[in-house]
């Protein structure tokens, strides 16, 4: 957990101290923190809504401000138990009911795992920490809003009241952070989305399922033009591969049966007269597809590290209250790669993706940025984390050194790997200063073994290679979602899908007006012509409202003298430029891709 998370979560406890003392009979379920802050989901008859919030809130300030420290005491299963049955367990004193969901969360904890509880004043939590030190390092705090949910996701289950807020280290925080909201809510990418057609959703088509219209078509192929000429350089080779496989292929990865509920469900089929049916599935994610390309040929050293790229489209079945815009979709095009390489070979390649990442933050005006290093528990070797404790032991010293001697700025969390190898999630801040995690690193050293990858060493013995994982741009919809907010719709001249619209002031002007689009078009700009009979002060409200970067309009002066006029955001007023210094800026700064 980071500090930040670390706060938010006390603050859960800190709010269910405060709803306990309103409503003694809340039975509380799980209370983590999220990206927005934190959560507690509650069984109560009382319905809460946003009218409760001063009186939650003000009996919070009370906690905070009693300064109760968080005490963590670990205790036998049989002891845990008898305070749930006694209702004691995210309580305030022991109660004439058990504490049903603490219990069944308690009956999920793998036997001979650690039992702790945490607490606060009278408050006491079943919960594996960790926290900060006392209710008062809570520095500022909100409730923000409410939701009903289910127990576990599942609606089988009882429904629950899931009550959100947001906790920083202090007010200054805090304000910063409702100022960019409000900021973030004139950038939505939604809302600009289709003020400047990019995107659709059509029922029919689905939800989650993102429709791109040509102007959003043209975003996507100028990133993937920029990610083909970086990877190209750094020596990756691209590949294809098709939108589905068989179970078995999922299988030898392990993503069945684990990960069964974020895939499409399977489509079975019987592929010959009597023979036995067969089942595909959606691709959820395109490594297992480029896996069977290393071991298509018989791989020695001298090939290694082999560098696969594909933006390959995955399926991935969200759940649809979770579905959000771009940020959360079903269908992804992801910024994908694979690279095999020997254990030698890992720092340098490792080394290669971060200065790659940071590429691309400086073409994007990505200023702020995090990567989030997940290592693993060794007391959790074999149950979640594959039990290869040398391996991860050297993979994670190996990334850890490549972090600090290229200086990145890096957080360790421990406990958070994935199964197979530790993982780097990538944050960064848009210019508002909002946070979206973009991509997901890991490195893998037990898949390649269940697929039997291998090659040939120097010493004509077979290993089997290391495998990063790697998407610095993400996926299309997150990363264009986030360029939306971050640009509020402005994109630099190089991405925009309109570059340059011509006005024209009157009729006299369409000669030369055709002439210089006609040239623009010949070097591939992408212009518009805007020769219609309206006010000039109607077609520049139009194309400003279009967010075009360069609005050239034309008169008898420019026309008569080979100039333009020019309007950019990046200029106070309008100014008049010879056509062929414009032309010949222009150029440049498409060709640099240029902020
Ligand atoms: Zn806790
Ligand atoms: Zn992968």
């Amino acid at each position: 957990m980071t500090d930040l998370e670390r706060i938010r979560h006390s603050a859960a406890h800190v709010l269910a101290t405060a709803l306990l003392k309103i409503w003694p009979e809340a039975q509380l379920a799980a209370g983590p923190p999220v990206e927005t802050g934190f959560y507690y989901d509650i069984d109560l008859p009382h319905r809460i809504s946003p009218a409760d919030f001063e009186r939650i809130e003000a009996e919070m300030k009370t906690v905070v401000k009693a300064n109760q420290p968080f005490v963590r005491s670990v205790v036998p299963r049989e002891e845990a138990i008898k305070l749930g049955e006694n209702g004691r367990l995210a309580a305030l004193s022991d109660r004439a009911f058990p504490s049903k969901y603490k219990l069944d969360i308690l009956s999920r904890i793998p036997e001979g795992e650690e039992i702790s509880l945490y607490t606060n004043g009278h408050f006491v939590d079943l919960c594996a920490g960790p926290h900060v030190m006392r209710t008062g390092n809570v520095g500022a705090f909100k409730l923000t809003h409410v939701s009903s949910t289910y127990y576990l996701g599942d609606e089988k289950n009882s429904q629950l009241q899931r009550l959100y807020g947001t906790a920083f280290k202090n007010k200054t925080e805090m304000e910063a952070y409702f100022t960019m909201l409000e900021e973030a809510k004139k950038r939505d990418h939604r809302k600009l989305g289709k003020e400047l057609q990019l995107f659709t959703f059509d029922e029919d088509v689905g939800p989650g399922l993102p429709l791109w219209l040509p102007k959003g078509a043209i975003l996507i192929e100028e990133i993937e033009k920029l990610a083909k000429e970086t990877e190209l350089a750094a020596g990756y080779q691209r590949v294809r591969t098709p939108h589905i496989a068989r179970e078995k292929l999922y299988q030898t990865s392990g993503h069945l049966p684990y990960y069964a509920e974020s895939m499409f469900p399977p489509m079975c089929l019987q592929e010959s007269e009597g023979g036995e049916k067969v089942t595909y599935y959606l691709k959820a994610m395109n490594c297992p597809h480029h896996h069977k390309l290393f071991d298509a040929i018989p791989r020695s050293y001298r090939e290694l590290p082999i560098r696969f790229a594909e933006y390959g489209t995955c399926y991935r079945y969200e759940q649809s209250g979770e579905l959000l815009g771009l940020m959360r979709v079903r269908s992804m095009q992801m910024n994908d790669a694979h690279i095999y390489c020997t254990a030698d070979q890992f720092a340098q390649e490792f080394r290669a993706v971060n200065e790659m990442y940071l590429k691309y933050f400086k073409i994007f005006g990505i200023e702020k940025y995090q990567m989030r290093f997940s290592t693993h528990d060794p007391s959790k070797l074999g149950q979640k984390f594959v039990d290869e404790p040398e391996l991860w032991k050297k993979t994670e010293d190996m990334v850890r050194n490549v972090l600090i001697e290229s200086g990145i700025n890096y957080v360790e969390v421990p406990n958070e790997a994935a199964f197979y190898g530790p993982k780097i999630d990538v944050q960064v801040w848009s210019i508002i200063g909002r946070e979206f995690t973009l991509a997901t690193n890991q490195v893998d050293f037990a898949v390649p073994r269940r697929f039997g990858l291998e090659y040939t060493t120097s010493e004509n013995s077979k290993e089997t290679p290391l495998c990063i994982h790697r998407a610095p741009l993400g996926t299309h919809e997150r990363f264009i979602g986030f360029l939306i907010e971050h640009f509020a719709g402005h994109f630099p001249v190089w991405l925009a899908p309109e570059q340059v619209r011509l006005l024209t002031v009157t009729e006299a002007q369409n000669d030369y007006a055709l002439r210089l689009e006609r040239e623009l078009k010949e070097k591939v700009v992408r212009v518009a012509l805007d020769d219609s009979r309206d006010k000039l002060g109607a077609k520049i409200r139009l194309a400003e409202l279009a967010k075009v970067p360069y609005i050239l309009t034309v008169g008898e002066r420019e026309s008569s003298s080979e100039h333009v006029s020019v309007r950019s955001r990046k200029l106070t007023a309008p100014e008049a430029k010879p056509w062929p210094d414009f032309f010949h800026q222009l150029l440049e700064e498409i060709a640099r891709r240029s902020l």
